[in-house]
């Protein structure tokens, strides 16, 4: 999946914010490597009858600020060290939005488009059964994340309350709204990133009114992006793409027509009116704003001389590399790092939990409101710090997550 291990990428960047903070070298030790990782072997009947054995992972990387945190992914390419990098992802994105997480990330590697419902069924459930003693409500919380859904969520909950004896809707996030899932947490990634770019937006003076989108990514972060990004920021959304390819119209794309074209085609490409396109084209187009927001790595030393945006908002983890992420900072183009600008999901999965411990629903708008006050209050502190030191968005966000975590280890005498 990823050519560059992203957990020696995440590593590189903890090392540079280490220079506006004073870690000691046991503490960075500390910080660069995961409490624990579980490796599993996961036994699945598939419909033919056979045995198939999958495997899974999941990395609890620091639990300093409370029970850890983070998405499961399925995936045929998985590996453990992009779980480990979106693990310790996890942990500073917890801390950057002052939440009282901790941060981990799971993984079963699997190809999910060739297995039935009824196996990806068995395939959930068997994930909990053999995960079930290391999570919880205050253990460790998994979420949705690339090819998993809030259909996966009510499973695992559901086969997780099961052994527990008890239904635990605070077990799992991401769940359906009629299952304990929380109003507005389909599109809250989308609309959280989109509230970063709107006031980074505000500060590089740029106009979001018809500005010019291309969005690579049609999933659930991808498509909400699109969606929002037209209906609500008013932006212009020239170009989208999945993993069969992209489609581009510089006059804009009709994203809800686009939508059913999607869910019938199984595909963007073929769009009336769009140009097929492929994943490398839609990065290097002439648009006022980049959104990666499927993959890790997408943008490295191959073709970050050809990006021409002036913003790249990182809606997914990791599509910049270390190298094109100092390239692009050298050339002036503002890049949104991912633990800022995706954590809308992580929140209104916190809210979510709040909710479920609470017994209570919260109207949308509640939900909104609070999104925004979070993602606004993270972002004014990291860019406040970038324009004290005259440094990325990215170092700047990471010398305010990790000295959180560092404040947290000392306060309990870990370091
Ligand atoms: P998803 O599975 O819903 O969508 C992934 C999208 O990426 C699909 O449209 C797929 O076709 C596309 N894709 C796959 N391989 C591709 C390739 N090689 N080139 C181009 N497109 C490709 O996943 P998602 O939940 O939307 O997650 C997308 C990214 O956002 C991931 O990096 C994930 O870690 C991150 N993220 C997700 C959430 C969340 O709440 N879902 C939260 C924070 C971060």
């Amino acid at each position: 999946m990823a050519e560059q291990n992203l957990f020696e990428m995440v590593k590189r960047h903890l090392c540079s914010c280490s220079t506006d903070l004073v870690l000691s070298e046991n503490v960075e030790a500390v910080l660069k490597m995961p409490r624990r990782e579980i490796h599993v072997s996961i036994p699945v009947r598939m419909d033919d009858g056979k045995i198939r054995a999958f495997q899974g992972f999941r990395v609890q990387y620091n639990d300093a600020l409370g029970p850890t945190k983070g998405g499961i992914r399925f995936h045929p390419e998985e590996t453990i060290d992009t779980i480990r990098g979106l693990a310790s992802l996890m942990t500073w994105k917890c801390s950057l939005h002052n939440l009282p997480l901790g941060g981990a990330k799971g993984g079963i590697v699997c190809n999910p488009k060739e297995l039935s419902t009824t196996e990806l069924e068995r395939l959930s459930r068997s994930y909990v059964q053999v995960m079930f003693p290391y999570l919880g409500p205050d253990r460790d919380i998994p979420a949705p994340d690339v090819y998993t859904t809030p259909a996966i969520m009510a499973w695992m909950m559901d086969e997780y309350s099961k052994i527990a004896g008890k239904t635990t809707f605070g077990s799992f996030t991401g769940k359906p709204v009629g299952l304990g899932g929380s109003e507005g947490r389909l599109d809250a990634t989308a609309r959280g990133g989109w509230y970063v770019v709107r006031e980074a937006a505000r500060d590089m003076g740029m106009n979001l009114s018809g500005a010019r989108v291309a969005i690579q990514g049609f999933g659930n972060v991808g498509s909400f992006a699109a969606l929002l990004g037209q209906e609500v920021f008013g932006v212009r959304v020239v170009a989208v793409s999945d993993s069969r390819g992209g489609i581009y119209n510089p006059d804009g794309l009709p994203v809800r027509d686009l939508m059913v074209h999607k869910s019938g085609m199984e595909s963007v490409q073929k769009f009336p009116g769009a140009t097929n396109i492929t994943n490398e084209e839609l990065l290097e187009l002439p648009v006022d704003i980049l959104i990666p927001a499927a993959l890790e790595n997408v943008i490295n030393r191959s073709n970050v001389q050809k990006i021409r945006a002036s913003l790249v908002a990182e809606f997914a983890n990791g599509p910049v590399d270390n190298e094109a992420d100092k390239s692009l900072f050298e050339r002036g183009i503002q890049v949104l790092p991912d633990f800022l600008t995706n954590g809308g999901g992580v929140i209104v999965s916190y809210f979510e939990m709040v909710q479920n411990f609470n017994m209570d629903q919260w109207d949308e708008q509640k939900v909104h409101r609070k999104l925004e006050k979070k993602m606004i209050d993270a972002y004014r502190a990291v860019y406040t710090l970038a324009l004290q030191n005259n440094a990325p968005l990215r170092q700047a966000a990471y010398s305010i997550a990790v000295a959180r975590v560092v404040d947290a280890m000392k306060m309990r005498g870990w370091v």
